[in-house]
C-alpha cells in the first residue's frame, strides 16, 4: 500500500486529525505532539482516540509519524533546555502509547559548541533515559541538514547514536529528502549511491519513514529551507525517483512543504500520480 500524507494541525484532537488527512487525500500523516515551539501538551481523551482508531481502520490510514517539538534539544548545553527535552520526550512517549505501534520522530539536536562527540553522548543518554522496555513506539532519528551545530547531518552520526542506545531495536530513522540533499548527499544524481552508503553505515532497514520535501538550496548548502515539490532545486524526476524507489516506496511519505491545505491536497495528488 502506497502511503502519502503531510504535516497537519493537531488542533481538535485525534479524530479531527483523521478527518483532516482523509479530506486532503492522504493515508498517513505527521503532527506535532505539542506546540512546535515548546510548552505543555493537551490532555488526551481516550474516547477521542478510540473514534480516531476506528476511523483510521475504516479509511486505511496508517502510520502516525508524530514529530517532537523543535525546542526539544537532547544535547543542549543549558541545563533547563536539556531538562525540557527529558521531560517532554518521556511524556510524549507515554502519550504515544494511546496509539500503539506508531512512530515518534525527533531532531537529534544541536550541540551548540560542545562538539559532535559530546552531542552524540548526550543524545544517547536522553534516549536511554526515556525509552522503556515494553514501549510499542519506534523512535525515529531524523536525518538533518547539518545547519549550525546540528547532530545527525552525517549518516555516521546517526550510527554512533544508535550504537549507544540500549533499546536500539525500537530505534529507526526518518529520511528527510531536503535535509539529506542539503547535508551534501546528492540524491538527485545518485540516489542509489546515497542509499548504498546509508545501508553500509546505518542499514536500510532502519529507515521507517520519509519526509518528502524539495529544497530552496543546492546540495551541501546546510541551509534546511524546504520548497514545494515543483519549486525547489531538485527536479521533479528526482522526486519521482524517491516515491518509486523499491526501498523507499514501501514507507510512509510525509510532505513538509510550505503549503496551505489546498496546496497539500494538490501535492498529495501529484505524488500519487508520480508514483503511478
Ligand atoms: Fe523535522
Ligand atoms: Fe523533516
Ligand atoms: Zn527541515
Amino acid at each position: 500500500m502506497f502511503r502519502i500524507g503531510c504535516h497537519i494541525s493537531a488542533s481538535g484532537g485525534y479524530e479531527a486529525m483523521g478527518h483532516r488527512i482523509d479530506a486532503l487525500g492522504g493515508n498517513t500523516f505527521a503532527f506535532f505532539t505539542r506546540n512546535p515551539r515548546g510548552g505543555a501538551a493537551k490532555d488526551i481523551d481516550p474516547e477521542d482516540v478510540k473514534r480516531f482508531l476506528a476511523f483510521c481502520k475504516e479509511k486505511d490510514i496508517d502510520r502516525l509519524v508524530a514529530h517532537a517539538p523543535y525546542t526539544l534539544n537532547p544535547c543542549a548545553e543549558k541545563e533547563n533546555v536539556r531538562q525540557f527535552a527529558l521531560t517532554a520526550f518521556a511524556d510524549d512517549l507515554q502519550r504515544m502509547e494511546y496509539t500503539p505501534g506508531q512512530y515518534y520522530n525527533f531532531h537529534p539536536g544541536s550541540h551548540v559548541g560542545q562538539g559532535t562527540d559530546v552531542g552524540i553522548e548526550k543524545i544517547a543518554e536522553v534516549l536511554n533515559t526515556v525509552m522503556f522496555p515494553d514501549m510499542t513506539t519506534t523512535v525515529l532519528l531524523e536525518t538533518m541538514a547539518g545547519k549550525g551545530s546540528e547532530v545527525g547531518g552525517r549518516f555516521e552520526e546517526l550510527r554512533a547514536i544508535i550504537d549507544r542506545v540500549k533499546l536500539s531495536d525500537r530505534l529507526g530513522v526518518c529520511f528527510d529528502t531536503c535535509h539529506v540533499w542539503d547535508g551534501g548527499y546528492d540524491v538527485v544524481n545518485d540516489l542509489d549511491g546515497v542509499l548504498a552508503e546509508f545501508d553500509r553505515i546505518v542499514g536500510l532497514d532502519r529507515i521507517k519513514a520519509v519526509h518528502l520535501n524539495n529544497s530552496l538550496n543546492d546540495t551541501d548548502s546546510h541551509k534546511d529551507r524546504h520548497a514545494k515539490l515543483t519549486e525547489g532545486r531538485m527536479p521533479l524526476e528526482a522526486v519521482k525517483r524517491f516515491v518509486t524507489h523499491p526501498v523507499l516506496e514501501k514507507l510512509p511519505f510525509i510532505l513538509e512543504t510550505p503549503n496551505d491545505e489546498a496546496g497539500y491536497a494538490a501535492e498529495i495528488a501529484l505524488v500519487r500520480e508520480l508514483h503511478g
